[in-house]
């Protein structure tokens, strides 16, 4: 009760003037500050200059992740200028580096149409390796709910919305603190 210590302690007009002032502002004042219950997520930015014809695709797989994730936001990056995530269009198999990485470093996707040809969903394939960016490994074989579960789902599959478990796998890289860690990178290629 910090109004009761004041007039205890205090006996002058003075300090019953600053109590008051004090309980005044204490009742506008919020509960808690918000600003600290929820921590800034990490910005990574992407460059899709050099992948042709796999825009859409690539805007798609972001905006999923985008709407699944609070921890971390892919923008995309201006032209010219640095990028974390280099998507590049290539006529092999996808494969990417396996993150998660960090802001300031760089990591490699490779989005290749053999996997199209074969009658591959592209924006399936686009998250999917977006998803290695931000550290998931593989889960194959795996059912097509899982996003990691990649070719293994078949081509019918076109889920390109991370399940509850790789969420939270990417929110737990990106929390607080775990996102100074940098680990060493490594690539994946998704052939089936
Ligand atoms: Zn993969």
């Amino acid at each position: 009760m910090p109004l009761g210590i004041w007039l205890k302690a205090g006996t002058s007009a003075t300090a019953l003037v600053l109590a008051m002032a004090g309980a005044a502002t204490a009742a506008t004042a919020p509960a808690s500050a918000p600003s600290t219950a929820q921590a800034a997520a990490v910005t990574l930015r992407y460059d899709d200059s050099r992948a042709a014809g796999w825009e859409a695709a690539i805007a798609a797989g972001v905006a999923s992740w985008n709407a699944s994730v609070s921890n971390v936001r892919l923008v995309e990056a201006a032209p010219g200028t640095a990028a974390e995530i280099v998507i590049v269009a290539t006529t092999g198999w996808p494969q990417a580096t396996l993150g998660p990485v960090r802001p300031g470093r760089q990591v490699r996707v490779e989005l290749g149409s053999q996997a199209v040809s074969q009658g591959y969903n592209k924006t399936r394939i686009a998250a999917h390796e977006l998803g290695h960016s931000l550290g998931l490994p593989d889960t194959k074989p795996g059912p097509c709910s899982q996003l990691m579960s990649g070719s293994s789902a078949g081509t019918a599959c076109t889920n390109a919305t991370p399940n509850s478990t790789e969420r939270s796998r990417v929110q737990s890289a990106y929390a607080s603190g775990a996102a100074a860690l940098a680990p060493a990178h490594r690539t994946l290629i998704d052939a089936p």
